[in-house]
């Protein structure tokens, strides 16, 4: 797998014969006590000195991702547009910067439904983000979760469930990977003998979470769920040698996962 092409907002990398593009729809600031240590512990004094902080805050890249395989093109999250903070939704930009004509969009697929991974579907100014969608695919577990974003009604009943295991298309699946939030989804796409994994929001916090992934996230809906599911596609990742790509990895995101002495080692691609 190789990067192909980049810019501020993306950057476009070769899968045996599709291309996948890291649109970087920006970032947010988090306080450190959303980390939590097992038994839901925040950081104190503790926290390691390896994570950056920015003002005293975590910052957290958002992403999402374009699958083209040629003939159409699968987004996998959508940015959160104006739903949330103003650091965000440059989903648009991205996508221009990439040359990807938001037309050629026709499926939108959410690893699960919290609002910096949804809120895409609709452009600030209330115009549809992708008007030629024909497929929006929710995680079974949260079409109820979707349907009560009261922004996004016009959407509610155009959802589709998702389930584990299934197939958007040749070179998309569907893996499931709940904890950080119940229907929590990972897509693994492949082609030509390689394999990337986009895996939303397995980890939070890459400075930390690759060495440490028994370290949990305070929004995760499980935590202990959430780590085992961590440490599962972590070993998956690894043990199979998948690229992967995360939502809030540094953008652009996309790297190997490694076995280290201590948990994992992430190197950026
Ligand atoms: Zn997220």
């Amino acid at each position: 797998m190789e990067r192909v092409s980049d810019g501020s907002f993306h950057a476009t990398y070769k899968i045996g014969d599709i291309k996948v593009t890291s649109l970087r729809d920006g970032y947010v600031d988090m306080p450190v006590r959303r980390l939590r240590q097992p038994g839901d512990k925040p950081f104190g004094d503790d926290l390691p000195s390896q994570v950056p902080l920015f003002d005293g805050a975590l910052r957290l890249s958002v992403n999402a991702f374009a699958v083209d395989d040629g003939h159409e093109i699968t987004l996998i999250d959508s940015g959160s547009s104006n739903a949330w903070h103003p650091t965000m939704g440059f989903l648009p930009q991205a996508l221009s910067e990439a040359r990807i004509a938001v037309d050629r969009i026709r499926t939108v697929a959410f690893t699960h439904t919290h609002l910096d991974h949804i809120h895409g579907l609709i452009l600030p100014d209330g115009r549809d983000g992708f008007p030629r969608l024909s497929s929006l695919l929710v995680p079974r577990a949260e079409l109820g979760m979707f349907r009560s974003e009261a922004r996004l009604r016009r959407f509610h009943d155009r959802a589709q469930p998702l389930d584990p295991g299934q197939r958007l298309s040749a070179h998309i699946e569907a893996v499931a990977a709940p904890g950080h939030e119940i229907g929590h989804t990972c897509f693994r796409v492949t082609s030509g003998g390689e394999t990337l994994l986009v895996w939303g929001d397995l980890v939070h916090a890459p400075s930390l979470q690759f060495e440490r992934p028994e370290v949990a996230w305070e929004f995760d809906a499980d935590q202990d769920q959430a780590r085992a599911t961590r440490l599962r596609i972590l070993a998956l990742a690894a043990d199979n040698a998948y690229c992967v790509a995360g939502a809030h990895l540094d953008s652009p995101g996309v790297g190997r996962v490694s076995r280290a002495q201590t948990g994992f080692r992430f190197e950026p691609l």
